[in-house]
């Protein structure tokens, strides 16, 4: 075996793919790289009832998306495969039975209605290792006349179960505590418990790193591990995420969905990048970071021992650096299909749009809502003219929309520059201040109280027919309310 650092995601295709299932992918991704080792992907699907349909293509999707890539998988196959546990049935079989034969499991025939019965007031039943003793031969009979049976792990008694967690430090169990639970059920199919560490040793795994909520039966698969006489990997438990103080994230109830956030028009990189802070921190506490720099600098050290709560405002915030790191280009590439959404197949131009965007935004899907101004334009609330501290009100605004209509309209030079002299020449002639006109231009330019830019930019892209048409369009609606 060669001493590399194997690594493996093994997502169980339930459903769709929540952010603590994939930090957990990330961390398993950044341990491999940082330590020069293979990441593995391992499909894990044989809850055939919990099965949804689609979420395998899903899980290779929001793998691709988010940059993490395996070096074997499914598609990808080192010799390890399959790579899917449904494809590895006779594999579990097989070793399930030689574990018999080391002593380390056992045949049990008990039959529903037995384990009923051993059920306490709570409906959950601990199994009082009745098949764990039978004879060989009965055994043996009992097969050859076809009863059904699962195999059990046989729990080695009086002793005490530890390890060293790589998170967590020393987690230990006595024996006693632990049940002989199944490993191969009776239609053959492996339990996690079995099919986990079956896997994970043939795979060559070396580090396991998976949820909390594997800490404890930990020492559990360590003994069947020690049964075989294999080596066990080493393991790395990593806290849960949770929604508020007292709530996990869940898939059964549609938590931070990954792909959600992607049709919400957050980055891909910025995701990934947020998500691997959610219990991890570098030596120097940075936070916008490539996965590059990631895999640079991640240590097991950082890895928090507490929970952490998925803060979407958070993630936001740090998807708009992302934005505001981009090159003009790939802005303009990212932003290209939301401002298509935003415009509505009206004529502007788009460049224009995404250098309006840019630096306006922390999430791509904000841009619609902050163009529709382009493309819905009416009647809108006069009350928008009121701005007291300007000293302006519809009177004042039908001055100053008219002053700005006779001032653009002989205006030759249609550039921020060329509107701004003009205007700030002109004003006094009208008795105003170009704050006035300005501030009432870019209400009648828009119908909007929120734009995404003062009057100038709202001028230069909406172009010089759209704005005289639009300030003609105003001025006659402050005209009608005052007569
Ligand atoms: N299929 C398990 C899950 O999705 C994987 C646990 C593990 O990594 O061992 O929770």
């Amino acid at each position: 075996m060669s001493n590399s650092v194997r690594t493996r995601f093994a997502p169980s295709p339930t459903g769709f793919m929540h952010i603590g299932n994939l930090r957990t992918g990330l961390y398993a991704y950044l341990f491999a790289k940082s330590k020069g080792g293979d990441f593995i992907l391992r499909i894990e699907d044989t809850d055939q009832e919990r099965k949804v349909e689609g979420a395998v293509d899903m899980i290779y999707r929001t793998l691709k998306t988010a940059g993490i890539s395996y070096d074997e998988g499914p598609d990808k196959d080192a010799g390890f495969g399959p790579y899917v546990q449904t494809e590895r049935m006779g594999l579990y079989k097989e070793y399930a039975e030689k574990l018999v034969e080391l002593g380390g499991a056992y045949y049990c025939f008990c039959d529903k209605e037995r384990l009923e019965g051993l059920k306490d007031e709570n409906g959950v039943h601990t199994y009082d290792k009745h098949c764990r003793n039978l004879s060989k031969e009965e055994v043996e009979r009992r097969l050859r006349a076809g009863e059904p049976y699962v195999i059990r792990q046989k729990v080695p008694e009086g002793v005490v179960s530890e390890y060293e967690d790589m998170v967590f430090g020393k987690i230990s169990v006595n024996s006693q505590d632990i049940e002989d639970g199944v490993l191969l059920k009776s239609d053959g199919l492996p339990t996690y418990n079995f099919a986990n560490v079956v896997d994970d040793h043939l795979m060559n795994i070396t580090h396991v790193i998976r949820g909390t909520e594997y800490l404890s039966s930990t020492p559990k698969y360590n003994l069947i591990y020690d049964a075989f006489g294999w080596e066990r990997p080493k393991y790395m438990h990593l806290p849960p995420i949770m929604k508020d103080a007292t709530r996990k994230l869940s898939k059964r109830f549609g938590d931070a969905n990954f792909e959600d956030f992607i049709s919400k028009g957050y980055l891909p990189e910025a995701i990934v990048n947020y998500i691997a802070l959610l219990g991890w921190c570098p030596k120097d506490n940075r936070e916008k970071m490539s996965m590059g720099e990631m895999t640079e600098a991640f240590d097991v050290d950082g890895i928090s021992h507490s929970s952490s709560i998925f803060d979407e405002a958070k993630m936001r915030w740090l998807n708009g650096e992302y934005l505001k790191a981009m090159g003009e280009d790939e802005f303009y590439a990212a932003a290209l299909p939301w401002i298509e959404k935003g415009i509505n197949g009206n004529n502007y131009d788009k460049r224009e749009l995404a250098r309006l965007m840019r630096t306006r935004v922390d999430i791509l899907s904000e841009i619609p809502e902050k163009l529709a101004f382009l493309s819905d334009f009416k009647a809108y609330d006069l009350a928008m003219y009121e701005h007291k501290k300007m000293k302006v009100d519809a009177a004042v605004a039908l001055r100053a929309v008219g002053a700005a209509l006779d001032i653009l309209k002989s205006l030759d030079d249609w550039s921020e520059e060329g509107i701004k002299q003009a205007i700030s020449e002109n004003a006094e002639k009208y008795s105003l201040k170009g704050g006035q006109i300005m501030f009432s231009m870019r209400v009648a330019l828009t119908g909007a109280a929120v734009t995404p830019g003062g009057a100038i930019e709202m001028a230069i892209v909406l172009g010089r027919e759209e704005s005289l048409k639009r300030l003609e369009f105003s001025e006659k609606l402050l005209e009608d309310a005052q007569a």
